[in-house]
């Protein structure tokens, strides 16, 4: 039986509901990404007003740090990190990209290079399953090999083949725990590697599929060529998960394409630099046009920031160095993304999602709504 019930679609774009053995989170969602364990600067009840119910950790750097013993002890990643509801742990894969010269890959896996102490630890896609289950996740991501854009279609090549048969091997070392485990489609950037790919992984009947490496820094045509491509391939019936991405515009065109699920540790990164993201695109609160003004980051928005604060409060949090300011940006950014998914699920249901995605595109973009004018 899936674990995905869709309750309603537009187009390719659907909304509904993922359930897991730690509860259910609405579609399409945004995850906000705790990769230690913790989203940054924030309690675990913060993260869940914010409207977040499923959160992201990283299998990787948790079994570098603290340690599998020591998460095991606290009673799986829940206890330890004192968040109940479901839990999607990465494997590593992406790390194989961006720590490159810290990882050795072969067919049999890779082995890591702690960037904390040194050691090494060596992952095969069997233990990376054995991880993230021994960590208790609630989704299980299996061990890939994404590559960087620019790599040769060689390269690219060789690196999707071991991805399927990693994947194949994910599947057999699946502990059938009641975890959902989810297969990844690479298939670098040609557009026909990209689709061979993602048949390959959805024949292997994984829960959920995602779709990976990208949003790495190729364009955004090129990025959505080749979301399009995996998205078509991949079963309607099983969650799709984009990996890493990103803005407004970006998510909204993913869930147009069927996409479900997202994560990106962009709205926590940019609060603690003091960037604001809102319907008008992102304020830098930093800014000295900020100095006195009295309103709320967005008016419209009633999270534990703007219902209390004015940018000229954060902005002078941010200049005298407060982190209650990160604190807060933080809580306002993930609030404004889980709201955009839930402001995206309205439209669904209501059979203007076309319409709901080019008025957020239109509005971020300063421009004046399509249509005849109201005043
Ligand atoms: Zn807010």
């Amino acid at each position: 039986m899936s674990c995905l019930i869709v309750e309603a679609t537009d187009g390719y774009a659907r909304t509904g509901c993922v359930t897991t053995r730690r509860g259910t989170f609405r579609i399409p969602a945004f995850m906000p990404v705790g990769t230690h364990g913790g989203v940054r600067a924030l309690h675990p009840d913060e993260v869940r007003e914010c409207g977040a119910e499923i959160v992201l950790s990283n299998a990787y750097h948790l079994a570098l740090r603290p340690g599998l013993d020591v998460v095991e002890r606290a009673g799986g990643i829940h206890g330890f990190m004192g968040w109940d509801g479901p839990i999607l742990t990465d494997s590593g894969g992406y790390q194989l990209v961006s720590l490159a010269g810290a990882a050795r890959i072969d067919n049999g896996g890779a082995v890591f290079v702690s960037p904390y102490d040194g050691t090494r630890l060596r992952v095969t896609p069997e233990e990376a399953v054995s991880i993230q289950s021994r960590l208790g996740a609630d989704v299980i991501m299996c061990l890939d090999q994404p590559v960087a854009f620019g790599a040769g279609a060689g390269a690219a090549a060789a690196a999707t083949a071991r991805t399927h048969r990693w994947a194949q091997r994910c599947v057999a070392a699946h502990p059938g725990d009641g975890a959902l485990l989810f297969g990844i489609a690479q298939g670098g950037f040609d557009e026909g590697t990209r689709r061979e790919s993602a048949a390959f992984i959805a024949a292997l009947g994984f829960d959920g599929n995602a779709v990976g490496g990208l949003s790495v820094g190729e364009p955004i045509a090129v990025m959505e060529a080749m979301a399009r491509a995996s998205t078509e391939e991949l079963p309607e019936d099983r969650p799709r998960y984009f990996m890493g991405l990103g803005t407004d515009e970006e998510l909204l065109t993913m869930v147009g394409m069927g996409i479900d699920m997202f994560d990106c540790v962009v709205p926590t990164r940019l609060a603690r630099n003091g960037t604001a993201l809102t319907a008008d695109g992102r304020l830098s609160l930093r800014n000295s046009v900020f100095r006195d003004d009295l309103r709320p980051i967005d008016d419209a928005c009633a999270c534990q920031a703007c219902a209390r604060f004015s940018r000229a409060y954060l902005r002078h949090l941010f200049t005298a160095g407060e982190i209650l300011a990160h604190r807060l940006v933080s809580i306002h950014n993930i609030t404004h993304l889980s709201r955009l998914m839930r402001a995206a699920a309205a439209a669904i249901r209501e059979q203007r999602f076309e319409a709901f995605r080019r008025e957020v595109s239109d509005r971020l973009r300063g421009r004046e709504p399509a249509g005849p004018r109201l005043n």
